[in-house]
């Protein structure tokens, strides 16, 4: 899932404030930045560049799901589900990426706020995956 600076920084400050942001999950997103690698993707970290998948690391299993709460969570996540009935192993899940960017359109001041976002920690990125943005973020001061 690819995440935007305004969405990454309320991640990291959800896992900050919940304590969870710690060496050991820092080391559990770079191993999946190294194994899936995240950071060589082609295309210059702007928003058209190509989509990697990979498994996220903050799903937890199968009983439990993701451990981000919806109200923190990537609207790419929120928009990720099943296209077909009965869905039980994820094959069908996909996101509605025309209905991602009609909600990107009705919210103007959201690319008012990334843009400052960017210009004042110096971002290089719009959008990344979510573990190498937030890893990106913390290094720029974020
Ligand atoms: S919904 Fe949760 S587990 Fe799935 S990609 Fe988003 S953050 Fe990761």
């Amino acid at each position: 899932m690819q995440t935007t600076p305004l969405e990454t920084q309320d991640v990291l400050d959800y896992l900050r404030e919940s304590g969870r942001w710690n060496e050991e999950l820092k080391q559990k997103l770079q191993q999946t930045v190294d194994k899936f690698r995240l950071d060589s993707i082609p295309g210059n970290g702007k928003r058209n560049y190509l989509r990697k998948t990979y498994d996220c690391p903050f799903f937890e299993d199968k009983s439990l799901g993701c451990s981000i709460p919806k109200e923190v969570k990537p609207y790419g996540c929120l928009g990720f589900n099943p296209t077909a009935p009965n869905e039980s192993e994820g094959k069908s899940c996909g996101s509605d990426q025309l209905l991602l960017l009609k909600r990107e359109s009705a919210h103007p001041e959201e690319s008012r706020l990334n843009a400052d976002l960017s210009k004042k920690y110096h971002l290089w990125w719009e959008k990344l995956p979510l573990p190498l943005a937030l890893l990106e973020a913390e290094k720029s001061g974020l």
